[in-house]
């Protein structure tokens, strides 16, 4: 790591320590995080941001010790922590007495002679656009070393695959929002990408988190729905049943999910329900039919995104009806059902249990299709319920945990996509021409490609980071949260820059960066809303509460 990059980490992380401990006292570790959303929010972001300039400027290292030593990369993990700590400056300088932290803090740290001087170096506008003419000239490639021989393999074998399988039916399927085909899941099958972090015990290959994050980027980079979405699905369920499941469930259900056997579909959203969960309505009363035992679904839906080609459901359901109980009345079943290609579909069960979807239009993330979904009295049998009898009213605690793995997995399908729009744009600026000369020759291009490869390599780094936290440890819940957190923005702001980037043509359906834009726009939105994501999770992993 350059002295400078080091000098300005280390204020960076005293001064974000100090606004962290001075907000647990502010809201009683947490438990007051409600009565100070805004003051929380704020610090859950800055300390976020500092957990991802930490993590490239780790990476940044970890590649010149590794013999690898990039000067681009280390000029980004310095540009990058330049950038977050001048931000976390001018933040607690505008709000001095929320955050906290104390003069003799940040006369020593971020207000310091030395660090200014390093800030001011580091970012300084030159070396980003020195940056963004080296983007520029490698046409935005992803070259970023990774450590393992294995996860550099299924890189450079996931890459194959996606550009030259998915990417040419990317647009198709978006332009005419049409389900991801089967030869892409026969393909993902084929290629054992369903059952990545899968144990091996239970059929998986059992790589671990951080080659499936690989594989998603690049799957997301030639589309985010149709293909690189596919994984996630299943992630949440696995780790909720490797939680939570009986032997015997794990047995019956996980070889078939790894094999790609068995699609999955996500049901915890509810039309009048959404970030607050524990107040899911959707009923699965005890029940029997013809002799077997198991529970009645009765109720709404929301969202399930692949509830047509599904073949089950992990579905969150009121098995006690006292709403009092909130999340404690909550259990989580596996939905067996047909599955359906199109926008609509109707299931009757010769015991007359129904189950109607119907697909809700959207502007991008078009491929897998998210339907509402109205269960009638659906029958399921009692062995479903994951954790079988024990499980009762766990459902809300495996369904967190199944998406600490989901958000871990959008880390990577974010970093994907704006992988997508840095590679068309920095193509885009070197050959569209204005004013006698590429677009990419100005100053302002370079500047901007090389602030979106900088944020881009943070959210890489970031999520790989989360990846290898949570190998060691699958319960974890605060990095796989910041890294969805961070990346989902990046892709956000990463796109809308390459968008700008392409003036008028980035407006238009048939320049990808159109469709990336719209894609890209509703990663905060699932898996937690980015304003929950930041108060109920990370501020409360933060602080407490
Ligand atoms: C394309 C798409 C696919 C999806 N796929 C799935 C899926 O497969 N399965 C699934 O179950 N769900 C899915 N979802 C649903 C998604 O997870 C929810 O939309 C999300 O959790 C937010 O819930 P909501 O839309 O009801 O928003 P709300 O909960 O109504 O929140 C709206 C806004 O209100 C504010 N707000 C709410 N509560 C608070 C609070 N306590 N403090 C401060 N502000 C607050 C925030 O600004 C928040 O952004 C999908 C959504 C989309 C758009």
């Amino acid at each position: 790591m350059s002295t400078e990059t080091t000098t300005i980490l280390k204020a960076a992380r005293a001064v974000i320590d100090e606004a962290i401990a001075a907000a647990k006292k502010t809201t009683q570790d947490g438990k007051g995080i409600d009565d100070h959303q805004v003051h929380a929010e704020r610090v859950a972001y800055a300390a976020t941001e500092v957990a991802a300039a930490e993590a490239l400027a780790a990476y940044a290292t970890d590649r010149r010790t590794a013999g690898q030593g990039d000067d681009t990369t280390d000029r980004m993990a310095a540009a990058f922590a330049g950038e977050i700590a001048a931000k976390l400056r001018a933040t607690i300088d505008a709000n001095d007495d929320d955050f906290g932290v104390s003069s003799a803090v940040l006369d020593k740290t971020l207000r310091a002679a030395d660090v200014r001087a390093a800030i001011c170096s580091a970012q300084h506008e030159s070396r980003l656009r020195e940056i963004g003419r080296d983007v520029i000239r490698t046409r935005g490639a992803n070259n970023a070393y990774i450590d393992g021989d294995i996860a550099e393999m299924v890189r450079d074998s996931a890459r194959q695959f996606a550009r030259k399988d998915v990417a040419p039916i990317a647009e198709r399927i978006h332009r005419h929002d049409e389900m991801v085909p089967e030869t892409i899941l026969q393909a993902m099958r084929d290629l054992g990408y369903f059952g990545m972090s899968i144990p091996e015990a239970y059929g998986g290959q059992g790589m671990g988190n951080l080659p499936m994050i690989v594989i998603t980027e690049e799957l997301s980079c030639a589309s985010l729905a149709a293909a690189g979405s596919l994984i996630t699905r299943p992630e949440i369920l696995t780790k909720a049943l490797v939680k939570g499941g009986t032997e015997a469930q794990k047995q019956h259900w996980l070889p078939p999910v790894a094999a790609g056997d068995l699609m999955v579909g996500i049901s915890v959203t509810e039309p009048d329900t959404g970030s607050d969960v524990a107040s899911v309505r959707c009923r699965a009363e005890r029940g029997e039919q013809s002799g077997q035992a198991g529970f009645f679904i009765s109720g709404a839906k929301a969202w399930c995104t692949f509830a047509g080609r599904a073949n089950v459901l992990a579905l969150l359901a009121r098995t006690n009806p006292d709403m009092k109980l909130g999340a404690k009345g909550l259990s989580l079943f596996i939905v067996p059902k047909e599955a359906f290609d199109g926008h609509e579909f109707a299931i009757k069960q010769p015991g007359g249990g129904t189950l109607d979807g119907t697909a809700d239009r959207t502007p991008g993330y078009r491929g897998m299709h998210s339907f509402t979904l109205a269960f009638d009295r659906y029958f399921v049998p009692a062995e479903n319920l994951v954790g079988e009898a024990g499980g009762e009213g766990k459902g809300f605690y495996l369904q967190m945990a199944g998406f600490a793995a989901g958000r871990l997995q959008t880390g990577g399908r974010a970093s994907g996509l704006a992988q997508a729009a840095l590679e068309v744009t920095a193509t885009y600026a070197a050959e569209r021409k204005q004013f006698g000369k590429a677009i990419g020759d100005f100053q302002l291009t370079q500047y901007k490609l090389g602030r979106m490869a900088t944020h881009l390599a943070a959210a890489r780094q970031i999520t790989y980071a989360a990846a290898r936290a949570m190998d060691e440890n699958e319960s974890i819940v605060l990095e796989p949260s910041m890294a969805k957190l961070f990346a989902c923005d990046v892709a956000v702001w990463v796109t809308q820059e390459g968008q700008l980037v392409h003036g008028g043509w980035g407006y238009a359906e048939e320049f990808a960066i159109s469709r990336y834009v719209v894609d890209a726009q509703v990663l905060p939105i699932f898996e937690g809303v980015k304003p929950i994501l930041e108060l109920k999770v990370i501020a409360r992993g933060l602080l407490g509460g």
